[in-house]
């Protein structure tokens, strides 16, 4: 929009508000929306391919939706964000391959006038994520450890004291050590006063990380603490951080001949709802996909319509507080599973009987 040199009282044609700067131009109803999604290293990653594609369409916008390959992904991001900044993208919606390394993307999409939206995991250490949409990451860690808590209790009540180990994700994205955090302000406490004990003494993020997210990664970690650690001890629970390692810790645990543990998870993926079905995955966590992409997509549409998006908080990212939609996890058991996916065509038959 030009605005040329007029004042607040000009009665020229000129339609923007000056007062509400460059941002509230909004954007071609048309324009073309990147979407650089990650690795698919867990189900929800694919769920929101498709799930932008077609909102993207249905919303009129020209959607524009990669992902980064698993050999090379964070080279493969990078490449696909400049090609999206090049090819006039007006919004790039990112969900990190490594939530650290994208400085001179966003410095490029901030150059050409992007907005840059993190998506699911809070790109870290810059002032140009203009804003963030996730579910509430500490939360889903705190939901995690009161449903191991809750499943000793019910497994193993009898007993005073329960060994259990702790898993986290990727140290390349940001959102592992907030799930973590937000387990051990749970399960700390009960550390401390013994009624849990980490037999291999394992604890801080760094040692119970699971690199790339890998399930052969959390599956060897499994084995290698229960040969050094539980001879001759029994294993009550593990904290798993997402349903695909938690269907790795358990092939090892059953591997090496054992009773099952209360074993938690995230993501509410087809296999583990079928092991929280038939008793052998404790929990895990519901963050409807659609929620999310249907969240994003409606951010994109306040920008295009030249109005300030909705956001419900904000979130540090070492360098500002991002504003963010933060949706609300919803923790899933065998006692409840029925009832949390009543309304998700996908889900829903799994849990009946
Ligand atoms: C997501 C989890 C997912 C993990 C591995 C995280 O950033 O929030 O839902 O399990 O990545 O793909």
């Amino acid at each position: 929009v030009a605005l040329t040199g007029c004042g607040r009282g000009d009665t020229g044609s000129s339609s923007a508000d000056p007062s509400e700067g460059a941002a509230a131009e909004g954007f071609a109803a048309d324009a073309t929306i990147g979407v650089a999604l990650p690795d698919r290293t867990s189900e929800n990653w694919v769920l929101a391919g498709d799930l932008f594609t077609n909102g993207l369409d249905e919303a009129g916008f020209d959607g524009n939706v990669q992902y980064a390959g698993s050999s090379n992904s964070v080279g493969d991001q990078q490449q696909q964000i400049q090609t999206m900044i090049d090819g006039g993208a007006e919004v790039i919606v990112i969900g990190a391959a490594d939530t650290n390394q994208l400085a001179t993307q966003l410095q490029a999409a901030d150059a050409a006038g992007i907005t840059v939206i993190a998506y699911d995991r809070l790109i870290q250490n810059s002032e140009l994520v203009d804003y963030y949409v996730a579910f509430d990451n500490f939360h889903v860690g705190e939901l995690q450890a009161e449903s191991l808590l809750q499943g000793l209790e019910e497994r193993y009540g009898d007993q005073e004291a329960w060994n259990i180990e702790l898993f986290s994700g990727s140290p390349d994205d940001s959102n592992s050590a907030v799930f973590f955090d937000g387990a051990m302000s749970v399960l700390q406490p009960r550390i401390d006063d013994g009624t849990l004990t980490v037999v291999s003494g394992q604890t801080t993020v760094q040692q119970t990380s699971t690199e790339d997210w890998a399930a052969e990664n959390a599956q060897n970690r499994m084995d290698t603490i229960l040969q050094s650690s539980y001879q001759g001890q029994e294993l009550h629970g593990v904290l798993s951080p997402n349903d695909n390692l938690a269907r790795a810790i358990l092939t090892s645990v059953q591997n090496d001949g054992r009773e099952v543990p209360v074993v938690t998870g995230q993501d509410s993926e087809v296999e583990s709802v079928r092991a929280i079905v038939a008793g052998t995955q404790y929990s895990t966590i519901y963050k409807d996909t659609r929620a999310l992409v249907a969240a994003t997509i409606e951010m994109v549409q306040a920008l295009q319509a030249g109005e300030e998006p909705e956001t419900t908080a904000t979130s540090d990212n070492g360098a500002i507080e991002v504003p963010s939609n933060l949706l609300e996890p919803v923790i899933v058991t065998q006692a409840n599973a029925a009832e949390a996916y009543a309304d998700n065509p996908d889900l829903a038959p799994l849990t009946e009987g």
